[in-house]
């Protein structure tokens, strides 16, 4: 689950790490009363949506002006007009993807004097299943290109979960980083209150870009973003209730409201499946054959005619799916059960693509008897792999 720079700033600043002061601002009319809190000479106008590169990014919408998503105003006035002409506007950056995400909040803050910016992540390593840190100098707008173009800026160590993080650890940030002075021992108070941030709230990733070195010499943190583990969000109520609902996948969302283990992914093929290691094969499979899934989705074993019929709808409801892959393994769950979710379904919704069912186990005959019964225009297949050649030729020719 990820938050909001404001929410996740808020977090931070419980826990005595150095931020700016801002005010969150959700319609135009009070964006000059929010500003003027602030004490300038320099403010900074930051739209909130759940995607990073918005400095760069700019509106589909020419008069929200033509500056991106996060602009310097030098007073009260020009602060709130960069507001009000972002609200409601459509902001596209490189991680949003082209149809970009509509501006719901604005969160003002104090303008800072920075003399450099940094990069600092916390991130969880799979390979070492440890908490690992990433530090760089070139922090700022173009991490990317500083990862692809010079790697050896960017550093990496990790952090055994037996000591947990010791003071060599922000030692070793700090000098990556070629801090000098008192702002290594900031550095190191800074860096331990982050890790210690970080487990405490099950976090997934951490992200400080830019941590900053001001004019006046003391550190800062300017922009963070923060993903937390699904898994472990039913022991943080305080983080739970930060979720907006708005930044996430509509498909997600519906598919989290019926219960039902849905991911969104980027394919042409959308999968109907029960049982998650199935549906990890039915993704294989797709993949060999020479395309790509939709969705992942496990219906899962007991569900009922009205979930299969949710699932169904969901699916089609997303216009990258070229074709669907009903692929159903009845053991708990039922066939027929299935066959009637997917008729309901395209009865309400209507089919414009190819479908293409393989269904084996429980109560089997019923269900291609419903299916055969129903008149849809249905491809049966005998197993998996006839399954995933069908559906791919459907869609690919
Ligand atoms: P994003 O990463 O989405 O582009 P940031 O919050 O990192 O958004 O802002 C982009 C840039 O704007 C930063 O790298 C920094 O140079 C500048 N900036 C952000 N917040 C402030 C601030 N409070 N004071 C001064 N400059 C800021
Ligand atoms: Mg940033």
């Amino acid at each position: 689950m990820n938050i909001h720079e404001y929410q996740a700033k808020a977090l931070l600043r419980s826990y005595g790490i150095p931020v700016s002061d801002g005010r969150v601002v959700l319609r135009a009319e009070e964006a000059k009363t929010a500003a003027g809190e602030l004490d300038g000479p320099l403010w900074v106008v930051k739209a909130q949506i759940h995607a990073g590169g918005r400095g760069k990014g700019h509106f589909k919408e020419p008069e929200a002006g033509e500056k991106g998503g996060v602009r310097l105003a030098r007073s009260v006035g020009e602060a709130a007009e960069f507001a009000r002409q972002m609200l409601g506007r459509t902001l596209v950056t490189i991680q949003t993807g082209e149809t970009g995400k509509q501006v719901n909040r604005i969160y003002i803050e104090d303008g800072s004097d920075i003399d450099r910016e940094f990069y600092l992540a916390f991130l969880i390593d799979r390979q070492t299943s440890r908490i690992s840190i990433v530090a760089s100098t070139e922090g700022g707008m173009s991490i990317e290109d500083v990862a692809h173009n010079t790697p050896e800026k960017i550093h990496t160590f990790t952090i055994d979960p037996a000591t947990g993080l010791q003071d060599f650890h922000g030692r070793r940030v700090a000098f990556a980083l070629g801090l000098s002075g008192a702002q290594v021992k900031s550095c190191v108070g800074i860096v331990k209150n982050l890790y210690r941030m970080f487990t405490d709230k099950d976090m997934d990733m951490l992200e400080i870009n830019p941590f900053c070195v001001l004019k006046d010499g003391s550190l800062k943190l300017l922009d963070a973003k923060m993903a937390f583990d699904g898994n472990a969000i039913y022991r943080h109520p305080d983080i739970a209730a930060l979720r907006d609902e708005t930044e996430e996948d509509p498909k997600e969302l519906a598919a989290s409201k019926f219960d039902l283990n849905y991911i969104a992914l980027d394919g042409e093929i959308g999968c109907m499946v029960n049982g998650a290691g199935l549906a990890m094969a039915t993704m294989d499979i797709i993949k060999l054959y020479g395309a790509e899934p939709a969705n992942f989705l496990d219906v899962g074993g007991g569900a009922t005619k009205e979930k299969v019929t949710e699932a169904f709808k969901i699916i089609t409801s997303d216009p990258q799916v070229k074709g669907i892959l009903v692929n159903i393994f009845g053991g708990i769950m039922r066939c027929d059960i299935i066959a009637e979710g997917v008729i309901a379904a395209v009865k309400e919704v209507g089919l414009k693509v190819p479908l293409v069912v393989r269904l084996e186990g429980t109560n089997v005959d019923l269900g291609k008897d419903i299916i055969r019964k129903s008149g849809l225009n249905v491809i049966a297949a005998d197993d998996l792999k006839d399954g995933a050649e069908k559906i791919v030729k459907a869609v690919k020719g």
